[in-house]
């Protein structure tokens, strides 16, 4: 079996509510489905998300990166030597989540040969994964309101509170959370809109209210503040837009601040998320399993890794924020019950887009040859 050829698909989905941030907001639901076809009929699937405030990456720039560039880099190969498809989207450097959709892709296609989920062929630890959710800048009591929407409603118990912000608003927002759900799990991301004075002031007001660690608090690029106040504070510095491949996450780690490593499989793949996680459980480091606002396919892809290994199995995975869409390209949404997440038990993904939706929200026209 040899692959043919890639396709990437431009789709907007609507929004139930806009996700707000430190470094950014997520307006736009503008997507991109990755198909990855061969000469014997099976195709691999996956979802790109453009996050230009985090990788530069937009819609238009991934289409074309992986029309333009990637498509041809791994035409002809077996979907089964995915180290050798793996080197080849590797030649195109930065184009960070166009490459790990096609290494998504690839790993759905191999598990649909080999007749296995992933999650199962990366290593089949436990069936699922605790979900956590990501509660986005707000007024403080709707933030309260919807942790306690999502504890009741899906069980819930893990989340993370986005700060960054006016300290007050994140100390009234983080207390009122906290207020709201006295025995939840609770860590919070600033996104790295912090200074390290306002980072030292707000974690000092947080760390009371039982935050379990606090992530991106300060520029990723101020690496002396960062050192200083990993050094400071009881629970790790966790480090997202400061890991975003191998060889970031090995230099965070040598620079000694980070303490936990959020792991996006948005971004890596499986192949580089695995490799990541490798590195970390060298270093006895801990990895969190994380989002960055993935739709449906993108939840599923996330329970579909998590689960597979003893070092992240046991941690909540962020997985909900699907539901701040108002509706997805999935015939079947993912299966949330008592707070965790089951990834399907078909064989890769086991994802199956509904073609009439896929149709209605994509925006490139949809080409003759693709009612095959
Ligand atoms: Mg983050």
């Amino acid at each position: 079996m040899q692959i043919t050829h890639i396709d990437a698909i431009p789709f907007l989905l609507p929004l139930r509510r806009v996700a707000r941030f430190a470094s950014g907001a997520r307006e736009r639901a503008d997507h991109v489905l990755v198909r990855v076809h061969t000469d014997e009929g099976l195709v691999g699937q996956a979802e790109a998300q453009p996050r230009p405030y985090t990788y530069g990456e937009t819609q238009a720039s991934i289409v074309a990166a992986i029309r333009e560039h990637l498509s041809a880099a791994v035409t002809g190969l077996d979907p089964l030597a995915t180290e050798r498809i793996d080197e080849r989207i590797g030649a195109l450097v930065g184009n960070t989540v166009a490459r790990g959709a096609v290494d998504l892709a690839v790993w759905d296609l191999v598990g649909k040969l080999l007749d296995r989920p992933c999650r199962e062929l990366l290593g089949g630890y436990a069936p699922d994964v605790a979900a956590a959710h990501m509660i986005s800048h707000g007024d403080p009591a709707a933030m309260a309101a919807e942790a306690v929407e999502y504890a009741e409603r899906w069980g819930i118990s893990t989340f993370k509170v986005k700060v960054g912000r006016e300290l007050a608003v994140d100390i009234a927002a983080t207390t009122a959370i906290r207020e709201a759900l006295p025995d939840a799990e609770l860590y919070v991301d600033a996104n790295r809109g912090w200074d390290e004075d306002g980072a030292r002031r707000a974690v000092q007001a947080l760390l009371p209210l039982g935050i379990r660690s606090i992530e991106e608090p300060v520029p990723v690029d101020d690496r002396d503040a960062r050192r200083r106040l990993a050094a400071l504070w009881p629970v790790p510095l966790v480090g997202d837009e400061s890991c975003t491949s191998l060889a970031s996450t090995a230099r965070e780690l040598d620079a000694g601040a980070v303490g936990t490593v959020s792991v996006k499989v948005a971004r890596t793949g499986f192949t580089d998320s695995r490799r990541i996680l490798g590195l970390c459980l060298g270093r006895g480091i801990p990895v969190t399993v994380g989002s960055q606002y993935e739709g449906a396919i993108g939840a599923i892809t996330t329970a579909s890794f998590a689960p597979a290994f003893a070092a992240t199995a046991g941690r909540a995975a962020e997985v909900m924020n699907y539901t701040d869409l108002a509706d997805d390209l999935l015939a079947v949404p993912p299966d949330v019950r008592g707070g965790r997440i089951v990834p399907p038990s078909g064989p890769g993904l086991g994802i199956e887009i509904d073609e009439d939706k896929l149709d209605h929200y994509r925006l490139d026209s949809r080409p003759a040859s693709a009612a095959a």
